[in-house]
């Protein structure tokens, strides 16, 4: 806030809330004053007095509604003059009214402040990320254990039997619609599980997570059904080394774009690098994807402690196609693996 000379910050953000406050109701926002708390105010309305008293019993309250134009209120009493905004979130409808509640104070863009803070996660955050990711993992263990991945099942079929075991194992809920793709569809990289069904020699990519305390795991496994060709342990051995190579490269101080090209530089001089056709991968917490990016198009350099997914692919348009990804968090020394499902190939 002192660098974009703000006297105070207006997050509507809910999930930017939850982050500053611990609350977890579905609508509030706060006014964070740059030089002290006496100025600041947390805002929800009556159906969380009694939750936010709970979660959030250091800030002055204000129980009103809409939380935005209260708090823009606020900041005009307290002689704001300067007050910014999420204007990466704040619809041009809620400018106009923020900006017709308090005259005299100027609203200032200023997206992503609270965001770029996520990037780096604190110990309890890790920690939810670890329970996370071992929900998905022990789920994907017991599918396979118990002749979950077969001939004849659909995928949505797996999709369900994964998302049953992750609540099993303490999820919330799974952290985003799971992928389950076999046989061509797995070149599809974000197909939508269907009633097609498992066939002997099939690829099948699941691409799934956990959502614990609310943080997301995020994790993509590629088996075959039966018996691997040739060309499917050629693209899974090409797609396994290049995650490698995109988990070696996460390094405290490492751009972005770095870390990207490390794992597309393998892929493209395998001559597939147009069918690697997203991003190496993307920071995740209390979103599945947020901040910060890592691909071509990608900015900022990593830090220790930003949690990240490294999932590269190799798609054959009609064939086939292989996804690798774990959930990792940058270290000083080496990454710290959070998603600990074997990559070696998997063949049931
Ligand atoms: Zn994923
Ligand atoms: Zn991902």
């Amino acid at each position: 806030m002192q660098a974009a000379d703000l006297d105070a910050l207006l997050v509507t953000d809910l999930l930017n809330v939850r982050y500053l406050t611990g609350f977890t109701g579905s609508n509030a926002a706060l006014l964070v004053a740059a030089d002290g708390e006496e100025e600041s105010a947390f805002c929800t309305d009556g159906r969380y007095d009694t939750q936010s008293q709970r979660q959030v019993p250091d800030l002055r309250r204000v129980i009103d509604r809409p939380c935005d134009v209260a708090l823009v209120a606020a900041a005009a009493d307290a002689g704001i003059a300067r007050l910014g905004f999420e204007s990466h979130r704040v619809t041009v409808d809620g400018h106009t009214l923020l900006a017709s509640t308090a005259p005299g104070v100027e609203l200032v863009r200023a997206p992503g402040l609270v965001e770029a803070l996520r990037m780096v996660k604190d110990d309890t955050e890790v920690e939810a990320l670890r329970m996370a990711c071992a929900a998905a993992d022990r789920a994907l263990a017991d599918l396979i254990e118990h002749g979950g991945l077969r001939p004849g099942r659909t995928e949505r079929e797996v999709a369900r039997e994964l998302e049953a075991r992750m609540l099993d194992y303490g999820a919330a809920g799974p952290s985003f619609e799971s992928i389950v793709a076999t046989g061509a569809n797995s070149a599809v990289p974000h197909h939508r599980p269907t009633t097609a069904v498992l066939r002997h020699g099939d690829f099948v990519k699941m691409d799934f997570g956990a959502l614990v305390d609310g943080y997301h795991s995020d994790m993509t496994r590629t088996i075959v059904l039966g018996e691997a060709a040739d060309w499917q342990l050629e693209v899974y051995q090409l797609v396994l080394a290049a995650q490698a190579a995109g988990r070696a490269a996460l390094r405290p101080g490492a751009h972005v774009r770095d870390v990207d090209a490390a794992a597309r530089d393998l892929i493209e001089r395998a001559g597939h690098g147009d069918d690697f056709v997203h991003g190496l991968g993307h920071g995740v917490g209390l979103e599945i994807h947020e901040a910060p990016t890592l691909s071509r198009l990608g900015d900022g350099k990593l830090s220790a402690g930003m949690a990240v997914t490294v999932e590269p692919g190799v798609y054959l348009v009609g064939r086939g196609g292989v996804r690798i990804e774990d959930t990792l968090v940058v270290r000083d020394a080496e990454p710290e693996l959070l998603t600990l499902t074997t990559k070696t190939l998997v063949v049931v």
